[in-house]
């Protein structure tokens, strides 16, 4: 795997145009599962491979803006995210004693690109399987080599089987195991945070919207869905400090005893650590999205952190883009229709990563004079100032 420029493919003689390619995806995230409605939509025939013996019930609750909403419009899903998720009203923040600072509404968002939603994340990916045919799936299979000729493809895959393909694309997540086959290790860019996620009562918030607690160097977001409550809490660390089981709820206490409002009763409540999850804020960035036949999707390429909630919408976004520019290439020129796909990309995401960072470093801010001044800023910014936030966030092309 050593082309790296976009001048066509070698080939054997075959030429398959759009729909006619081979297609592998691996993994049956919410970009694979995008990715692959959106390709039958079209009349490809792609094969999804996904490591997980069964999609099953992991995950908590993701926001889909509506730029990711858009997409499932398209693939005729939408009412079912309507009916299954949440539609956020408002944004709260209270600072570490839980005394509300802002109370935002998000009405004109709302009236201008549609809601806010948010899903338990298993019935996301359990509507987007609604877009996929079961006989494209094959689940408990990873691929375990790739070899570039000039007939495609040549994959073998961890139950011993093979096949050929035009182009295999990468959607196996931010630990993208494709990634490292075909680009080496690429480095992940640490946050500086990391966090634990549960769930807690629902009756513990009282409206739908989502309230969150800014403390000096810790943060606590509560997010609702239909008859769930996610509860992230996260704090300022070095990587590799990591997280043991055993300690896991002495940590989250000891680093949110000084926060109030309905704190101390979520802290309270904490009861088995193995249903707690760990992990540490990381995204990434990369120069090129593709090399010879292989491209990556989501979160394999343009990772983001989570407190941008945007993880899930950008994925399914990038996923549309390049549904569209393999309809429009062939088997040899797949190399410039990936650079269209990057470059239609790159820049949105370079954007929403960058306002991540940005408002993780703001919401983060450790000493007390500037989250002081933090808390500051944010009762004098008003719904109005929100809104153009959010507009230059959904107003992007795809
Ligand atoms: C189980 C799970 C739970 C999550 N829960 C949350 C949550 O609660 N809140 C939140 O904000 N984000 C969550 N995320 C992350 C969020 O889904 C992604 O950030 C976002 O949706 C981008 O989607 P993606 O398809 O690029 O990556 P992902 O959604 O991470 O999907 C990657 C897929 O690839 C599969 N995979 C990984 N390695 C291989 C391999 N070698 N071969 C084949 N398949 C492979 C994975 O099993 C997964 O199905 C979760 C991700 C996963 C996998």
């Amino acid at each position: 795997m050593n082309r790296d420029d976009n001048t066509p493919l070698r080939s054997n003689g075959r030429i398959r145009y759009g729909p006619d390619m081979r297609v592998l995806i691996v993994g049956g995230g919410i970009a694979g599962l995008t990715l692959c409605g959106l390709l039958q939509q079209r009349g490809f025939h792609p094969t999804l491979v996904e490591r997980a013996p069964e999609f099953g019930d992991v995950g908590y609750v993701i926001v889909v803006w509506p730029s990711g909403s858009r997409i499932l419009k398209g693939l005729g899903l939408y009412e079912r995210l309507q009916e299954q998720g949440c539609a956020f009203t408002s944004y709260n923040i209270s600072n570490y004693r839980g005394k509300v600072i802002n109370s935002y509404t998000i009405d004109s968002v709302v009236e201008k690109y549609g809601p806010i939603i948010s899903i338990y994340r298993p019935d996301l990916v359990n509507i987007l399987r609604a877009a996929v045919s079961k006989d494209s799936i094959r689940m408990n299979t990873m691929v375990v080599s790739l070899a570039d000729t000039d007939d495609g493809v040549e994959t073998v895959f961890s139950d011993g089987s093979a096949g050929i393909y035009d182009l295999v694309i990468g959607c196996d997540g931010i630990r993208s195991k494709i990634r490292k086959d075909v680009f080496g290790e690429v480095p992940l860019r640490y946050s500086g945070m990391s966090g634990w996620g549960f769930w807690v009562n629902p009756d513990l918030c009282s409206h739908e919207g989502i309230i969150e607690y800014w403390g000096k160097g810790r943060f606590l977001g509560m997010w609702p869905t239909r008859g769930r409550l996610a509860v992230f809490t996260s704090v300022r660390r070095k990587s590799g400090v990591g997280d043991s089981v055993d300690t896991r709820i002495e940590s989250i206490r000891r680093n949110f005893a000084e926060f109030g409002g309905v704190v101390p009763e979520i802290l309270r409540g904490l009861d088995d650590p193995r249903d707690i999850y760990y992990d540490e804020y990381n995204d990434l960035r990369m120069d090129r999205w593709s090399r010879g036949r292989v491209v990556l999707v989501g979160d394999s390429v343009h990772a983001i952190l989570p407190n941008a909630g945007a993880g899930v919408s950008m994925a399914m976004e990038s996923a549309a883009v390049l549904a569209e520019e393999l309809c429009r290439t062939d088997s040899v020129n797949l190399p410039h229709a990936f650079w269209q796909y990057e470059s239609r990309r790159k820049s949105r995401v370079n954007k929403v990563q960058k306002q991540s960072r940005i408002m993780g470093k703001f919401i983060y801010t450790e000493s007390s004079a500037l989250s002081s001044i933090r808390d500051y800023v944010v009762r004098a910014y008003s719904s109005r100032q929100l809104f153009r936030y959010w507009d230059n966030m959904l107003k992007d092309p795809l």
